[in-house]
């Protein structure tokens, strides 16, 4: 019971219908225990209700209640105790088990001739009244099924019954299997049947209490015809015509007429829930392949390449995003694998590990690639794939996210996060991360002769102090550009410090290096520096260490053409000087280098391989 009744009012209208049942029964009840009330005497046709079904009723009514408070147990045990009551007297009337059950169970204290089993009619309403109450929460909304014809047939009895007494008493009474349904009993049908449809909203038949369609409301008005129509006519009739034949005919008549109505009338009204169904169910299907199509286009336009791809790598689908970034249309791409769209000489790697990915558990993997285009260029890209193990094959998708332009602005911010603003040339961080990446150990079993320069402008200091700081700076950008000119590809320029600059140069022959230093020294020297009407000349001293078995490392390096450079000064500047030098111990601020060189953190692990 996990539909709470949706309309409060209408829920208590059933807890005072099922209360006037519990009344009606609870009267009987008490009549039958004092032996001594004689309600049945002013109820029309009230025969007499017998104390089981009266107990019946209680069991319905605590249905009902189990309804209301959405106990389901209580509700299913309710109706399968009601079915099993009217299952039992339908049974003795079947096997002719009679009296003997009767007296010994059911007597009738009011008639003791009259054994107290309970009429056929009432007994079937227990069965249907019951089976309604038991089936009522599997019941699935807007569907025709066992409710529908349970409601319907539920009602026909207790109004079959409320037609008899009305037209024909007497004859009816005769047969005593319908007849003798007293008219308690089909009150408190009719009660427990209000209760239920109430409680129960928009569900079939009951439904059609609740619902505010045409067909429901014309239901509701012939539903009250059904019940006050009779009583008059019935009075009428009974009094004017004395009880005869033409009663019982009309009676019938009139019963066929209701039930047909009522039976059409639930039946437009399925006919009305079953369009609505196929309408909503219409709508959606058009809906969601309208969503669907959308999908697919947006799919088709995103910036991003969508490739569908089975388990060899053979490309199935391709959007025009996918063009975008690759140059091949679609229809090429499909005709394509995978391992096409991949740099030849990372094909067997990528493949690898594709096939790993296909493998592995995990249904979504994210990596960084580089494809090929039409063109030939490699173009970075960022991959998420996605994959569905299908019966027969794993389905991938991957989503194609080109990061070329975020690579260059990465390369860019590199580039500047490395570069001295004002020199141009790298800066001193840039310098202690080639120290730590630079495999001396390597190099020195290559072919290559590296050797290490170390440049400091001679008087720096007088320049700032006589032309200012602004000439200085100009002068200083000035010595890196003639400095930076003079090298060869390859070559690597450092500023180290204020005016100290380092050289690094790869393939330097040992015999050539003191030369190249001078070259340098040379276009430092023959570079005119032009401010304003000013024209100035710099100088520097150059120190010069060439890495061979004897250099520990390339801290000892620089620390050996820092010495070169050092001796270089006192042999009067503006002069280029070669290691080994006369071993002095190092100025303070060299030592201070070098211990700053030894604590550099390895901050960018082989990303980027330097020009050597
Ligand atoms: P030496 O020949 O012994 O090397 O003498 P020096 O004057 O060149 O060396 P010193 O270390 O005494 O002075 C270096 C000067 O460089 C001090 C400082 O004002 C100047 N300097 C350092 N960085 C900059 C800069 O970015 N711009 C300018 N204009 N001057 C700088
Ligand atoms: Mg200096
Ligand atoms: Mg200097």
């Amino acid at each position: 019971m996990n539909e709470i009744p949706h309309n409060p009012a209408r829920a208590q209208v059933a807890l005072m219908m099922t209360a006037a049942m519990g009344a009606i029964s609870l009267i009987v009840l008490y009549g039958w225990v004092t032996s001594s009330f004689h309600i049945t005497t002013f109820m029309i046709g009230a025969a007499s209700m017998k104390v089981n079904t009266a107990l019946g009723f209680l069991v319905l009514m605590a249905g009902v209640l189990g309804v209301w408070l959405h106990k389901r147990n209580l509700t299913i045990g309710c109706g399968l105790a009601a079915m099993v009551l009217g299952t039992f007297t339908v049974m003795e009337y079947v096997l002719g088990w009679g009296a003997a059950v009767d007296q010994l169970f059911f007597a009738d204290p009011w008639t003791p001739v009259n054994p107290g089993r309970m009429a056929v009619g009432t007994a079937v309403s227990f069965v249907l009244g019951g089976a309604m109450l038991a089936v009522h929460d599997t019941y699935p909304h807007q569907r025709i099924n066992l409710y529908d014809a349970l409601i319907t047939a539920f009602l026909a009895i207790p109004l079959f019954v409320f037609f008899s007494y009305v037209f024909a008493p007497d004859e009816v009474l005769k047969t005593p299997s319908v007849s003798t349904m007293p008219l308690h009993s089909c009150l408190n049908f009719l009660f427990f049947f209000f209760a239920i449809s109430l409680l129960t909203s928009s569900k079939g038949a009951a439904g059609l209490l609740n619902r505010n369609t045409r067909n429901a409301r014309n239901f509701r008005w012939l539903f009250l015809i059904v019940l006050i129509l009779p009583l008059c006519l019935g009075s009428v009739l009974n009094h004017g015509v004395q009880q005869g034949w033409i009663g019982t005919g009309v009676g019938i008549a009139i019963f066929c007429l209701f039930s047909t109505l009522i039976i059409a009338s639930a039946l437009a009204h399925h006919t009305i829930l079953l369009d609505h169904w196929f309408r909503q169910l219409l709508q959606e299907r058009r809906r969601s392949n309208q969503l669907k199509n959308q999908i697919h286009e947006l799919l088709e336009i995103s910036a991003d390449a969508i490739i569908l791809f089975d388990d060899r790598l053979n490309i199935l689908h391709a959007n025009s995003g996918a063009q975008r970034i690759l140059g091949f249309n679609p229809e090429e791409l499909c005709r394509m694998t995978l391992v096409h769209l991949l740099p030849e000489n990372r094909r067997d790697d990528t493949a690898n590990l594709m096939q790993r990915y296909l493998q592995r558990e995990p249904e979504n993997s994210s990596l960084n690639l580089q494809l090929q285009h039409q063109n030939g260029a490699e173009i970075p890209v960022a991959v998420t794939l996605t994959k569905k193990v299908l019966e027969d094959q794993t389905l991938v998708i991957a989503l194609v996210k080109s990061i070329e332009k975020l690579d260059d602005k990465i390369r860019s911010l590199e580039k500047k996060a490395s570069t001295d603003p004002l020199t141009k040339a790298e800066n001193r961080s840039e310098f202690e991360d080639f120290c730590r990446r630079v495999n001396l150990h390597v190099l020195r079993k290559s072919d290559f002769s590296f050797c290490v320069m170390m440049l400091d402008i001679d008087d720096f200091k007088n320049i700032n102090d006589t032309y200012g700081h602004k000439t200085g700076d100009q002068a200083l950008a000035e010595f890196s550009q003639v400095v930076q000119d003079t090298l060869r590809d390859g070559d690597r320029l450092f500023r180290t410090g204020g005016e100290e600059f380092i050289v690094i140069s790869a393939n330097v022959p040992p015999e050539d290096a003191l030369a190249f230093g001078e070259r340098i020294r040379n276009a430092v020297a023959t570079h005119s520096i032009v401010s304003g009407d000013l024209t100035l000349h710099l100088t520097c001293s150059v120190g010069i260490c060439v890495v061979d078995s004897s250099t520990a490392d390339l801290e000892d390096a620089v620390h050996r053409a820092d010495e070169a450079m050092y001796q270089a000064k006192r042999k009067g500047k503006t002069a280029a000087s070669s290691h080994p030098v006369p071993t002095a111990p190092p100025p303070t601020n060299r030592r201070r280098f070098r211990d700053h060189l030894k604590s550099i953190r390895l901050r960018r692990p082989f990303s980027r391989l330097m020009g050597l």
